[in-house]
């Protein structure tokens, strides 16, 4: 094994539905020391290879409150976020990393304020709309063992668990996707 080996980031495989560590409550991270930097930066790479937006610690087995996302070439990382506020409408195709193939439409706020804190420890605010706003609420919802079956109405959880079934079952093929409308 060679000496580089050991200074590379560990690759984590991104956790899918039916695995019990999507569905606990992370914990607040209370100290930011190293592990925590070397977490996030194995997050972002985890994110970066899926592709996805954003990505939550549960995804990859970590139950800890970090989430990190890039929106628009610059990545972020927060820890122990909350919502402040919420407000408005908005309707949108959201997609998960944990349950590959499958965007459902879903009404959710559309503008919210996060509060949470930066690797360097400050508490941040961020006010987010639509695109952002809805990464936050559906990365915080990893947070607190959500996903994004139980925001779904009944209709569409069962269309969307029949769905990922078939999915997961290999009944479709490779890159294939399924989008579930607001019912
Ligand atoms: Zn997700």
């Amino acid at each position: 094994m060679s000496p580089q080996v050991a200074f590379q980031i560990v690759a984590y495989d991104i956790r899918t539905f039916g695995d019990p560590v999507l569905t606990s409550v992370a914990e607040q991270v209370e100290n930011i020391d190293g592990k925590i930097v070397r977490l996030s930066q194995a997050m972002l790479q985890a994110m970066y290879q899926a592709p996805g937006l954003g990505l939550a610690a549960p995804q990859i087995g970590v139950q800890k409150q970090i989430f990190v996302y890039d929106v628009d070439g610059e990545p972020v990382t927060l820890l122990n976020p909350r919502i402040v506020e919420s407000r408005g409408e908005w309707v949108y195709d959201e997609g998960c990393l944990s349950i590959p193939g499958l965007y459902v439409e879903m009404l959710r706020p559309k503008e919210v304020l996060l509060e949470a804190v930066d690797l360097g420890g400050n508490t941040i605010q961020i006010e987010a709309d639509e695109l952002l706003a809805r990464l936050f609420q559906h990365e915080l919802d990893h947070l607190n063992g959500v996903l994004m079956f139980e925001r779904m109405t009944p209709d569409q959880r069962e269309e969307a668990l029949t769905e990922y079934k078939r999915i997961a079952d290999g009944g479709t093929s490779e890159g294939e996707t399924r989008h579930i409308g607001l019912k």
